[in-house]
């Protein structure tokens, strides 16, 4: 039998982890877990020690690992049609999911564009923007806008409409011209405001960059709700409904990026809904299998569909795909995944969860080094600062979050920070008592690191 130490070894042998120093991966600083298996909300390593998944694995797991009726279906659809192109040939498991979209996306929602991750359901969604308006007649239309320290993904495409350096910086001579608008951050309001009570001010840079230069915009592309890498930095919906009527204003398609927040995490289907509008096209990943394979989906509408539409002499095919598009089995679960979100009311007994959180977490604000708690739907953060009255931020350097991150395990919950930001997305399948240990568990890890040394 290989044994742990084997198996690391062979890990950091052969394995390149994604965003990991893997020299620091590789010294004392932190030892890789080794996860031999999962159910429910936990996760388990090679030792038996078991963990809260407070992130939802990267915010993909929804109904908890290994359920029993998913499961199912992924073999059911193994053992009849595994793969088979999606060009010039289909499949029930995609036309049952794309029908199932957009009755749930509703009106003016029409059609649905398979790939298979966030990123490429972004630059799908960039290039079918860009085409529309050449097809329109207007090829001028090729800028688009996004806030600063947005994130889209990390393939070419959607990190050029992205704003984290770190993503970013080093590829800025590769990435297109994008234009960017500064991004709501109500904890360090420019305008000082409440974020209760505002009324989104902060958005008058878009409406100036709008009215300059929308003959050159395409598109505007934006995270719903909640800036989910940038530290999951979160905005009043009416930011949203204003954005959609600056888009109509000045003729430029909203391109809404649900990736992280579609299919209830924000306590509803999608967060656009919070806002009362349609975007022209939204792009939809995580949580849409509820965690089990990659796929994604770009759905837009007829009004775009109809610019692609015609004799095949003209040119207007949409010329995108990927060899896993809808992938059967995929998209079996997918189906399943909203047959049970639907059937088992998962987004109404995720209410009094939602409520659960905001009352575990409103006691972080009493910690010395705790300036910011937030909360949006099934999504909480805690943003850790060196001095609270100031507001200043920990050196980057300082991986205070890291550290957090690393306390937390020790005691059973997996809560991977991002910079100074803690934050709890676990499946919504957790009970209320598992929240409160969760909470309790980073409460205490945020102590002790913060406080103690
Ligand atoms: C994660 C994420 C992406 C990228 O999705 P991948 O599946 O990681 O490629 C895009 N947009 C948002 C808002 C995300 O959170």
């Amino acid at each position: 039998m290989t044994t742990k130490e084997e198996w690391i070894e062979k890990d950091l042998k052969y394995v390149w982890h994604p965003d990991t120093q893997m020299k620091q991966y590789e010294g004392n600083d932190f030892k890789p877990t080794l996860i031999v298996r999962a159910e429910g909300i936990y996760l388990y390593d090679i030792d038996g020690n078991k963990y809260i998944d407070g992130v939802s694995s990267w915010w993909v797991n929804t109904l908890g690992h290994s359920h029993p009726k998913l499961n199912k279906v992924l073999t059911r659809q193994a053992e009849t049609l595994e793969h088979v192109l999606l060009a010039d040939f289909t499949h029930i498991p995609a036309i049952e999911l794309a029908q199932k979209l957009v009755q749930l996306a509703g009106e003016p929602f029409s059609k649905v564009f398979y790939s298979d991750d966030g990123s490429t359901a972004v630059e799908v969604a960039l290039k079918m923007a860009y085409q529309y308006w050449y097809q329109k007649g207007k090829p001028e239309k090729k800028y688009f806008v996004s806030k600063t320290e947005s994130y889209h993904g990390d393939t070419l495409g959607s990190v050029s409409v992205g704003g984290i350096d770190i993503y970013k910086k080093i590829f800025n001579p590769l990435v297109f011209e994008t234009l960017k608008v500064n991004a709501p951050y109500c904890y360090r309001c420019p305008k000082n405001k409440e974020k209760d009570s505002c009324a989104t001010e902060c958005i008058e840079n878009v409406e100036n960059l709008f009215q300059n230069r929308h003959k050159e915009i395409a598109a505007m592309i934006v995270e719903p709700l909640v800036q989910g890498a940038a530290g999951m930095r979160m905005y009043p919906s009416c930011y949203l409904s204003k954005l959609r009527t600056l888009c109509d204003k000045y003729d430029i398609l909203l391109i809404d990026d649900e990736v992280a927040m579609a299919f209830g995490r924000t306590g509803k289907y999608f967060a656009f809904e919070h806002a009362g509008i349609k975007p022209d096209i939204f792009c939809v990943a995580k949580g849409i299998t509820a965690g089990y394979i990659p796929l994604a989906a770009t759905i837009t509408t007829d009004k775009i569909y109809n610019a692609f539409y015609d004799d095949f002499s003209t040119l207007k095919t949409f010329y995108h795909g990927h060899s896993f598009t809808g992938n059967p089995i995929a998209c079996a679960v997918a189906v399943e995944n909203l047959k049970i979100m639907e059937q088992e009311n998962i987004i109404e007994k995720l209410q009094p969860k939602i409520k659960k959180l905001k009352d575990c977490t409103e006691k972080f604000k009493t910690l010395k080094h705790v300036g910011d708690v937030r909360q949006t739907g099934m999504v909480a953060a805690v943003e850790m600062v060196k001095d609270k009255q100031i507001k200043e931020p920990y050196p980057f350097t300082d991986r205070i979050g890291h550290k957090v991150f690393k306390e937390a395990m020790k005691n059973g919950a997996l809560l991977r920070p991002i910079g100074n930001v803690i934050y709890f997305m676990p499946p919504y399948v957790i009970k209320n008592e598992e929240i409160e240990k969760l909470t309790e568990i980073a409460y205490n890890a945020i102590k002790i690191v913060t406080e103690m040394n």
